[in-house]
């Protein structure tokens, strides 16, 4: 239904309070993982390649839910960035991965969401795995398993290994260059997936 975005559409205007933040708000809904009361807080930012995008946190004090969302308030294509890396030297890459992109790999039951304060990184597919494998170690969001997690990335960033990478982003601004135009790589354009009905 249109509530959501009527509520974006009000996040999208409002007074500069900061550099970048221009107004926020903030509102409760039910936490989807234990069904308390959650917080949200929506913050209005002018970004860089951007333009005005709402930043929306939700925090469960009673479970410990996280998550946050960059809406950008111009709809652009959402895109997810498919590559299938096999060798060595695929690791080489080249990696835009923009601030609201979330980076996957389902051979690894990885998925690493940006975080708040996530900025627009160009690195290679090596560098992300580097990525992945502090997020591993610093958050612990595998438990136990984070070390034997790492060392699996560690095998991998050393001798190759066979994943497929994906990005998924929302703002469509992130790409993955292959050292040689390879078939290895897949873009694809999602429809609808921003701003649906609007
Ligand atoms: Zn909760």
């Amino acid at each position: 239904m249109s509530g959501r975005e009527a509520e974006r559409d009000s996040s999208c205007s409002g007074e500069k309070i900061s550099v970048y933040a221009e107004s926020s708000g903030e509102f409760r809904v039910e936490c989807p993982i234990c069904g308390s009361e959650a917080i949200v807080r929506e913050s209005l930012y002018e970004l860089p390649k951007v333009g005005k995008a709402v930043l929306v946190s939700v925090v469960c004090k009673v479970c410990g839910y996280k998550r946050t969302d960059v809406v950008p308030c111009k709809v652009k294509k959402r895109i997810r960035i498919y590559y299938a890396v096999d060798s060595l030297e695929d690791l080489n890459a080249r990696v835009i991965r923009s601030a609201a992109a979330t980076v996957e790999i389902p051979e690894l039951g990885v998925s690493v969401t940006p975080g708040a304060a996530a900025s627009t990184v160009v690195t290679n597919v090596e560098g992300v795995l580097r990525m992945i494998q502090d997020a591993a170690l610093s958050i612990e969001v595998l438990e136990g398993g984070a070390k034997g997690f790492a060392e699996r990335l560690e095998k991998i960033v050393e001798k190759g290994g066979r994943f497929t990478l994906i990005i998924d982003d929302p703002w469509g601004l992130s790409s993955i260059e292959p050292p040689k135009s390879s078939a290895k790589l897949l873009v694809e354009e999602v429809e609808g997936s921003v701003n649906e009905g609007g």
